[in-house]
């Protein structure tokens, strides 16, 4: 078996004990593999496994490696985990199916207007800098309802919201406000937890963790 086949099944198997652990009955996360940086070596093994989202961080990188794989793979879902630059926006209507980085007005005009043109309605996630750290991406927590309005005016599909809480914080505090965000907006997901804390981010029931 592929090594990075072992490390999904590794995976999978933590987050179906921390799921009887907290007994959450009928929650299924499901796992973003973020495959920024790995080849089609690494990566084809897990498609023949049956695993279908995956996630990458710069649209030129997703492009040269996804545009051949999901030719022959109709079935899987790529993500746009990074900061996406308005420029980059046509290219990255084309491949993904999911953006979890909108955070501001001028690239939420941009994927609408584009999405027109390639006839496409995205899944988004609005990012939010849920530790208030100056220099992280994301709309500040006390702008985000007025933001997600205008988004939803753009037409735009906001499915939910994404964050990368601070580093050297207690992610579990970050979590907790960001599921109780989606509960004030009635979102259906929540797109935290990463290598790191996954296990933490299932007890505020993320929806994709990206690991
Ligand atoms: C790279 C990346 C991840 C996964 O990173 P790890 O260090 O493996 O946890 C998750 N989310 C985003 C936004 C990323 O860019």
């Amino acid at each position: 078996m592929h090594h990075t086949q072992t490390n999904l099944i590794e995976i999978k198997e933590k987050i179906k004990a921390k799921i009887d652990e907290l007994s959450l009955h009928e929650y299924d996360p499901k796992i973003i593999a973020v495959s920024k940086t790995f080849s089609e070596k690494d990566i084809l093994p897990l498609i023949d496994y049956g695993h279908c989202e995956f996630g990458e961080n710069k649209v030129q990188e997703a492009l040269n490696k996804w545009s051949p794989i999901k030719k022959r793979n109709q079935n899987l879902k790529l993500h746009m985990l990074g900061k996406l630059q308005s420029n980059k926006v046509k290219n990255a209507v084309e491949i993904f199916d999911y953006i979890h980085s909108l955070d501001n007005e001028k690239l939420a005009n941009k994927i609408s207007s584009l999405q027109k043109i390639e006839n496409k309605n995205l899944k988004i996630f609005i990012q939010v800098n849920i530790g208030e750290e100056n220099q992280k991406s994301g709309i500040h927590v006390s702008k985000l309802a007025n933001f997600y309005t205008f988004c939803k005016d753009l037409n735009l599909n906001i499915v939910g919201l994404m964050s990368i809480p601070p580093v050297d914080g207690d992610a579990d505090i970050y979590f907790k406000k960001m599921q109780e965000l989606k509960k004030q907006f009635n979102f259906k997901d929540l797109s935290m937890g990463m290598s790191s804390d996954y296990l933490d981010a299932l007890k505020y029931n993320a929806s994709f963790l990206r690991i």
